[in-house]
Protein backbone atom coordinates (compact mmCIF):
# COMPACT_ATOMS: atom_id res chain seq x y z
CA UNK A 1 0.00 0.00 0.00
CA UNK A 2 1.62 3.48 -0.82
CA UNK A 3 0.57 6.98 -0.64
CA UNK A 4 -0.49 8.33 -4.05
CA UNK A 5 -1.13 11.74 -3.32
CA UNK A 6 -1.64 14.99 -0.84
CA UNK A 7 -4.13 17.76 -1.26
CA UNK A 8 -5.05 20.90 0.66
CA UNK A 9 -8.58 22.27 0.32
CA UNK A 10 -8.71 25.86 1.96
CA UNK A 11 -12.72 26.37 2.19
CA UNK A 12 -14.96 29.61 3.95
CA UNK A 13 -17.05 29.12 7.05
CA UNK A 14 -18.95 31.25 8.82
CA UNK A 15 -17.33 32.73 12.23
CA UNK A 16 -18.27 34.68 15.50
CA UNK A 17 -14.82 34.93 16.34
CA UNK A 18 -12.23 37.63 15.57
CA UNK A 19 -8.37 37.60 16.77
CA UNK A 20 -7.25 40.78 18.22
CA UNK A 21 -3.54 42.41 16.91
CA UNK A 22 -1.72 39.85 19.42
CA UNK A 23 -3.51 36.58 18.34
CA UNK A 24 -6.19 36.23 21.06
CA UNK A 25 -9.37 35.31 19.93
CA UNK A 26 -12.59 36.93 21.01
CA UNK A 27 -16.34 37.68 20.39
CA UNK A 28 -17.06 39.44 16.83
CA UNK A 29 -19.40 40.10 13.93
CA UNK A 30 -20.26 37.05 11.48
CA UNK A 31 -17.94 36.86 8.69
CA UNK A 32 -16.36 34.55 6.48
CA UNK A 33 -13.50 32.72 7.88
CA UNK A 34 -10.96 30.32 6.15
CA UNK A 35 -10.43 26.35 7.05
CA UNK A 36 -8.21 23.95 5.49
CA UNK A 37 -8.82 20.62 4.82
CA UNK A 38 -5.81 18.50 4.21
CA UNK A 39 -6.56 14.90 2.36
CA UNK A 40 -4.17 12.05 2.12
CA UNK A 41 -4.78 8.92 -0.31
CA UNK A 42 -3.56 6.14 -0.79
CA UNK A 43 -3.63 3.80 -4.08
CA UNK A 44 -6.43 1.30 -2.62
CA UNK A 45 -8.28 4.21 -1.68
CA UNK A 46 -8.50 4.80 1.18
CA UNK A 47 -8.11 8.69 2.47
CA UNK A 48 -7.41 10.65 5.70
CA UNK A 49 -8.40 13.45 6.88
CA UNK A 50 -7.31 16.69 9.24
CA UNK A 51 -7.86 20.33 9.71
CA UNK A 52 -5.35 22.74 9.83
CA UNK A 53 -3.90 26.53 9.32
CA UNK A 54 -4.41 27.90 5.52
CA UNK A 55 -1.34 29.89 6.56
CA UNK A 56 0.57 26.41 8.12
CA UNK A 57 -0.65 24.38 5.13
CA UNK A 58 0.27 26.72 2.22
CA UNK A 59 0.60 24.71 -1.13
CA UNK A 60 4.36 25.30 -1.78
CA UNK A 61 5.20 23.91 1.61
CA UNK A 62 3.33 20.49 0.50
CA UNK A 63 4.69 20.54 -2.60
CA UNK A 64 8.36 21.34 -1.56
CA UNK A 65 8.83 19.37 1.87
CA UNK A 66 5.22 17.27 2.31
CA UNK A 67 4.78 15.68 -0.87
CA UNK A 68 8.72 14.79 -1.88
CA UNK A 69 8.56 12.46 1.66
CA UNK A 70 4.84 10.73 1.52
CA UNK A 71 4.25 10.08 -2.19
CA UNK A 72 5.15 6.45 -2.38
CA UNK A 73 5.46 5.76 1.04
CA UNK A 74 3.31 2.91 3.09
CA UNK A 75 0.67 5.38 5.44
CA UNK A 76 0.91 2.99 8.12
CA UNK A 77 4.86 3.77 8.43
CA UNK A 78 4.08 6.70 10.72
CA UNK A 79 6.95 6.70 12.44
CA UNK A 80 9.19 6.56 9.38
CA UNK A 81 7.17 9.56 7.29
CA UNK A 82 7.58 11.84 10.79
CA UNK A 83 11.19 11.44 11.26
CA UNK A 84 12.08 11.94 7.52
CA UNK A 85 9.49 15.28 7.86
CA UNK A 86 11.29 16.35 11.18
CA UNK A 87 14.90 15.82 9.69
CA UNK A 88 13.91 18.19 6.66
CA UNK A 89 12.08 21.32 9.01
CA UNK A 90 15.64 22.18 10.13
CA UNK A 91 17.08 23.65 6.17
CA UNK A 92 12.82 24.77 5.48
CA UNK A 93 13.48 28.18 6.93
CA UNK A 94 10.75 27.64 9.57
CA UNK A 95 8.26 26.83 6.78
CA UNK A 96 7.76 22.97 8.07
CA UNK A 97 6.77 24.04 10.98
CA UNK A 98 5.04 21.72 13.80
CA UNK A 99 1.61 23.11 12.93
CA UNK A 100 2.68 21.38 9.22
CA UNK A 101 3.68 18.39 11.00
CA UNK A 102 0.61 17.52 13.15
CA UNK A 103 -2.10 17.84 10.35
CA UNK A 104 -0.28 15.69 8.27
CA UNK A 105 0.87 13.14 10.68
CA UNK A 106 -2.95 13.18 12.18
CA UNK A 107 -4.56 12.56 8.42
CA UNK A 108 -2.20 9.03 8.47
CA UNK A 109 -3.99 7.97 11.75
CA UNK A 110 -6.96 9.37 10.33
CA UNK A 111 -6.41 6.74 7.26
CA UNK A 112 -5.39 4.17 9.28
CA UNK A 113 -8.81 4.77 11.36
CA UNK A 114 -11.04 4.83 8.97
CA UNK A 115 -9.43 1.86 6.87
CA UNK A 116 -9.18 -0.15 9.91
CA UNK A 117 -12.46 0.54 11.04
CA UNK A 118 -11.22 2.46 14.32
CA UNK A 119 -11.02 5.46 16.20
CA UNK A 120 -7.16 6.26 16.46
CA UNK A 121 -7.29 6.20 20.42
CA UNK A 122 -8.26 2.36 20.64
CA UNK A 123 -5.37 2.17 17.89
CA UNK A 124 -2.77 3.93 20.47
CA UNK A 125 -4.43 1.59 23.08
CA UNK A 126 -7.48 2.51 24.65
CA UNK A 127 -7.17 3.36 28.20
CA UNK A 128 -10.98 5.50 28.68
CA UNK A 129 -14.03 5.97 27.18
CA UNK A 130 -14.72 9.51 28.47
CA UNK A 131 -12.93 12.34 29.75
CA UNK A 132 -13.60 14.97 32.20
CA UNK A 133 -13.54 18.61 30.64
CA UNK A 134 -12.26 22.13 32.18
CA UNK A 135 -13.90 25.13 30.48
CA UNK A 136 -11.08 27.32 29.60
CA UNK A 137 -12.10 30.79 28.90
CA UNK A 138 -11.11 33.49 26.42
CA UNK A 139 -8.31 36.24 27.20
CA UNK A 140 -10.26 39.06 29.08
CA UNK A 141 -11.86 42.04 27.20
CA UNK A 142 -13.12 45.43 27.27
CA UNK A 143 -16.73 44.75 26.31
CA UNK A 144 -19.77 45.33 28.49
CA UNK A 145 -20.91 42.42 29.58
CA UNK A 146 -18.27 40.08 28.40
CA UNK A 147 -14.83 39.26 30.30
CA UNK A 148 -13.83 42.59 31.09
CA UNK A 149 -13.95 42.47 35.30
CA UNK A 150 -13.62 40.63 37.92
CA UNK A 151 -17.39 40.65 38.45
CA UNK A 152 -17.95 39.37 34.83
CA UNK A 153 -15.43 36.35 35.31
CA UNK A 154 -17.41 35.58 38.29
CA UNK A 155 -20.84 35.62 36.76
CA UNK A 156 -19.23 33.38 33.93
CA UNK A 157 -17.84 30.77 36.33
CA UNK A 158 -20.91 30.26 37.55
CA UNK A 159 -22.87 30.12 34.10
CA UNK A 160 -20.19 27.34 33.69
CA UNK A 161 -21.01 24.87 36.59
CA UNK A 162 -24.73 25.23 35.85
CA UNK A 163 -23.83 23.84 32.55
CA UNK A 164 -21.83 21.06 34.35
CA UNK A 165 -18.02 21.73 33.80
CA UNK A 166 -15.80 20.13 36.64
CA UNK A 167 -13.18 22.72 37.12
CA UNK A 168 -12.29 26.37 35.13
CA UNK A 169 -9.58 27.94 33.59
CA UNK A 170 -9.17 31.36 33.41
CA UNK A 171 -7.03 33.36 30.35
CA UNK A 172 -6.94 36.57 32.03
CA UNK A 173 -6.22 40.04 30.66
CA UNK A 174 -3.20 40.30 28.19
CA UNK A 175 -2.31 43.59 25.88
CA UNK A 176 -3.57 44.74 23.38
CA UNK A 177 -6.42 45.39 26.44
CA UNK A 178 -5.55 48.99 27.21
CA UNK A 179 -4.31 48.76 30.83
CA UNK A 180 -2.92 44.95 30.74
CA UNK A 181 -1.34 43.17 31.82
CA UNK A 182 -1.79 43.53 35.67
CA UNK A 183 -1.09 41.15 38.18
CA UNK A 184 -3.23 42.48 40.75
CA UNK A 185 -6.62 42.60 38.36
CA UNK A 186 -5.42 38.69 37.77
CA UNK A 187 -5.53 37.91 41.44
CA UNK A 188 -8.98 40.05 41.20
CA UNK A 189 -10.50 37.55 38.90
CA UNK A 190 -9.45 34.25 40.02
CA UNK A 191 -10.69 35.34 43.91
CA UNK A 192 -14.41 36.64 42.12
CA UNK A 193 -14.19 32.88 40.32
CA UNK A 194 -13.10 31.33 43.46
CA UNK A 195 -15.99 33.09 45.26
CA UNK A 196 -18.60 32.34 42.65
CA UNK A 197 -17.80 28.45 42.88
CA UNK A 198 -17.03 27.56 46.30
CA UNK A 199 -13.64 25.76 47.58
CA UNK A 200 -14.06 22.67 45.97
CA UNK A 201 -14.12 23.48 41.95
CA UNK A 202 -10.63 23.18 40.70
CA UNK A 203 -9.73 25.76 39.52
CA UNK A 204 -6.32 27.18 36.78
CA UNK A 205 -5.08 29.99 35.65
CA UNK A 206 -3.43 30.61 32.27
CA UNK A 207 -1.45 34.08 32.83
CA UNK A 208 0.12 36.88 30.37
CA UNK A 209 3.20 34.97 29.36
CA UNK A 210 5.56 37.73 29.72
CA UNK A 211 5.24 38.58 33.66
CA UNK A 212 8.36 39.00 35.39
CA UNK A 213 9.61 36.60 38.28
CA UNK A 214 8.56 38.70 40.78
CA UNK A 215 5.03 39.48 39.23
CA UNK A 216 4.88 35.51 38.40
CA UNK A 217 5.97 34.92 42.15
CA UNK A 218 3.03 37.41 43.20
CA UNK A 219 0.43 35.90 41.49
CA UNK A 220 1.12 32.37 42.31
CA UNK A 221 1.33 32.87 45.92
CA UNK A 222 -1.99 34.35 45.45
CA UNK A 223 -3.15 31.56 43.80
CA UNK A 224 -2.26 28.90 46.66
CA UNK A 225 -4.35 31.32 49.47
CA UNK A 226 -7.30 30.77 46.56
CA UNK A 227 -6.62 27.11 46.47
CA UNK A 228 -5.68 26.65 42.61
CA UNK A 229 -4.98 23.68 41.06
CA UNK A 230 -2.65 24.63 38.47
CA UNK A 231 -0.27 27.57 37.52
CA UNK A 232 0.44 27.75 33.50
CA UNK A 233 2.92 30.22 31.52
CA UNK A 234 3.42 33.38 33.41
CA UNK A 235 6.39 34.05 32.10
CA UNK A 236 8.48 33.00 28.46
CA UNK A 237 8.88 29.27 28.08
CA UNK A 238 12.74 29.95 27.06
CA UNK A 239 13.87 30.77 30.11
CA UNK A 240 13.70 27.18 31.82
CA UNK A 241 15.79 28.75 34.64
CA UNK A 242 12.85 31.31 36.08
CA UNK A 243 10.56 28.04 35.48
CA UNK A 244 13.27 26.76 37.77
CA UNK A 245 13.24 29.10 40.14
CA UNK A 246 9.32 29.51 40.15
CA UNK A 247 8.91 25.64 40.84
CA UNK A 248 10.86 26.30 43.91
CA UNK A 249 9.52 29.32 45.17
CA UNK A 250 5.64 28.01 45.04
CA UNK A 251 3.83 24.91 46.93
CA UNK A 252 1.44 24.87 44.10
CA UNK A 253 1.78 22.87 40.69
CA UNK A 254 3.01 24.68 37.98
CA UNK A 255 2.52 23.56 34.55
CA UNK A 256 4.16 23.32 31.33
CA UNK A 257 5.89 23.50 28.98
CA UNK A 258 3.16 24.42 26.75
CA UNK A 259 4.85 26.87 23.67
CA UNK A 260 8.20 26.29 23.60
CA UNK A 261 9.83 24.65 20.45
CA UNK A 262 11.68 21.33 20.70
CA UNK A 263 9.08 18.91 20.85
CA UNK A 264 9.42 15.84 23.78
CA UNK A 265 12.70 17.06 23.70
CA UNK A 266 12.21 20.17 25.47
CA UNK A 267 9.95 18.50 28.04
CA UNK A 268 12.50 15.88 28.80
CA UNK A 269 14.69 18.64 29.96
CA UNK A 270 11.88 20.73 31.88
CA UNK A 271 11.55 17.33 33.81
CA UNK A 272 14.92 16.47 34.02
CA UNK A 273 15.54 19.93 35.49
CA UNK A 274 12.19 20.28 37.86
CA UNK A 275 11.13 23.52 35.93
CA UNK A 276 6.87 22.20 36.31
CA UNK A 277 5.23 19.77 38.47
CA UNK A 278 2.83 18.64 35.80
CA UNK A 279 3.90 18.48 31.84
CA UNK A 280 2.78 19.66 29.25
CA UNK A 281 2.10 18.64 25.31
CA UNK A 282 -0.71 18.75 22.56
CA UNK A 283 -0.76 17.76 18.99
CA UNK A 284 0.02 21.33 17.43
CA UNK A 285 2.46 21.96 19.60
CA UNK A 286 4.95 18.66 19.31
CA UNK A 287 4.00 17.79 15.59
CA UNK A 288 1.00 15.04 15.86
CA UNK A 289 -0.30 12.53 18.21
CA UNK A 290 2.80 10.14 18.14
CA UNK A 291 4.96 13.30 19.67
CA UNK A 292 2.16 13.39 22.23
CA UNK A 293 2.45 10.00 23.34
CA UNK A 294 6.48 9.98 23.42
CA UNK A 295 5.32 13.10 26.23
CA UNK A 296 2.34 11.54 28.21
CA UNK A 297 4.76 8.13 28.52
CA UNK A 298 8.00 10.19 29.13
CA UNK A 299 5.83 11.59 32.02
CA UNK A 300 4.54 8.91 33.61
CA UNK A 301 8.06 7.40 33.80
CA UNK A 302 8.84 10.03 35.77
CA UNK A 303 5.69 9.55 38.11
CA UNK A 304 4.49 13.16 36.49
CA UNK A 305 0.99 14.12 35.37
CA UNK A 306 0.91 15.71 32.08
CA UNK A 307 -2.08 17.60 30.68
CA UNK A 308 -3.57 18.25 26.99
CA UNK A 309 -3.19 21.91 25.63
CA UNK A 310 -6.22 22.72 24.03
CA UNK A 311 -9.04 20.73 22.59
CA UNK A 312 -10.09 19.37 19.10
CA UNK A 313 -10.37 15.47 17.38
CA UNK A 314 -6.34 14.86 17.78
CA UNK A 315 -6.50 16.00 21.69
CA UNK A 316 -8.96 14.07 22.63
CA UNK A 317 -7.77 11.07 20.96
CA UNK A 318 -4.47 11.31 23.11
CA UNK A 319 -6.50 11.84 25.95
CA UNK A 320 -8.66 8.29 25.24
CA UNK A 321 -5.04 6.60 24.96
CA UNK A 322 -3.28 7.77 27.68
CA UNK A 323 -3.24 7.19 31.54
CA UNK A 324 -1.69 10.19 33.53
CA UNK A 325 -3.51 13.33 31.81
CA UNK A 326 -7.07 14.34 33.44
CA UNK A 327 -8.46 16.85 31.70
CA UNK A 328 -9.85 18.04 28.23
CA UNK A 329 -9.09 21.65 27.53
CA UNK A 330 -12.60 22.64 26.26
CA UNK A 331 -12.89 26.45 24.59
CA UNK A 332 -12.43 28.58 24.44
CA UNK A 333 -15.32 30.13 26.02
CA UNK A 334 -17.13 33.58 26.63
CA UNK A 335 -20.76 34.82 27.66
CA UNK A 336 -21.29 35.82 23.98
CA UNK A 337 -19.83 32.84 22.35
CA UNK A 338 -22.11 29.80 22.14
CA UNK A 339 -19.46 26.80 22.19
CA UNK A 340 -21.72 24.08 21.27
CA UNK A 341 -23.01 25.25 17.70
CA UNK A 342 -22.02 23.40 14.88
CA UNK A 343 -19.64 24.94 12.19
CA UNK A 344 -21.17 24.41 8.73
CA UNK A 345 -18.21 22.19 7.92
CA UNK A 346 -18.80 19.51 10.34
CA UNK A 347 -22.17 17.46 10.55
CA UNK A 348 -21.86 17.58 14.43
CA UNK A 349 -18.81 18.97 16.72
CA UNK A 350 -16.09 16.28 17.75
CA UNK A 351 -16.85 17.15 21.70
CA UNK A 352 -20.01 17.09 22.83
CA UNK A 353 -20.47 17.84 26.32
CA UNK A 354 -23.01 15.77 28.98
CA UNK A 355 -24.28 17.75 31.81
CA UNK A 356 -21.68 16.27 34.33
CA UNK A 357 -19.28 17.85 32.12
CA UNK A 358 -17.84 14.78 30.54
CA UNK A 359 -16.90 14.69 26.66
CA UNK A 360 -17.43 10.60 25.04
CA UNK A 361 -14.57 9.98 23.04
CA UNK A 362 -15.60 9.42 19.64
CA UNK A 363 -16.73 6.02 18.10
CA UNK A 364 -16.39 6.78 14.80
CA UNK A 365 -13.13 5.04 12.76
CA UNK A 366 -10.13 7.99 12.57
CA UNK A 367 -10.07 10.75 14.34
CA UNK A 368 -13.98 10.59 14.90
CA UNK A 369 -14.14 13.65 12.83
CA UNK A 370 -18.06 14.22 11.35
CA UNK A 371 -17.49 16.30 7.96
CA UNK A 372 -19.29 17.60 5.74
CA UNK A 373 -17.71 16.77 2.43
CA UNK A 374 -20.64 18.48 0.57
CA UNK A 375 -20.41 21.84 2.46
CA UNK A 376 -16.53 21.82 1.94
CA UNK A 377 -17.01 21.75 -1.81
CA UNK A 378 -19.21 24.14 -2.04
CA UNK A 379 -17.42 26.55 -0.34
CA UNK A 380 -13.73 25.78 -1.50
CA UNK A 381 -11.81 28.98 -2.53
CA UNK A 382 -8.40 27.25 -3.46
CA UNK A 383 -7.26 24.08 -4.16
CA UNK A 384 -4.36 22.12 -5.81
MG1 LIG B 1 -2.04 27.70 27.81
Amino acid sequence: MKITDIQVQVFTYKSKQVNDSEGHSHPGPEHDAQQALLTVTADDGSAGYCFGSPSSLRQPVIDQFVRPELVGRDPHDRELIWQGLYKRQRGSGELLSDRVLAPVEMALWDLAGRKLGLPVWKLLGGYRDRVPAYGSTMCGDEMAGGLATPEDYGRFAEWLVNRGYQAIKLHTWMPPVSWAPDPKMDVKACAAVREAVGPDLPLMLDANHWYSREDAWYIGRELEELDYYWYEEPMDEHSTSSYVWLANQLKMPVLGPEMAQGKFRTRAEWIVRGASDITRTGVMDVGGIGPSMKVAHLAESHGLACEIHGGGSGNLNVLGAMYNGRWYERGLLHPFIDYDETPGYLNSIIDPMDSQGYIPMPTRPGLGEDINFDYIEEHTVEAA
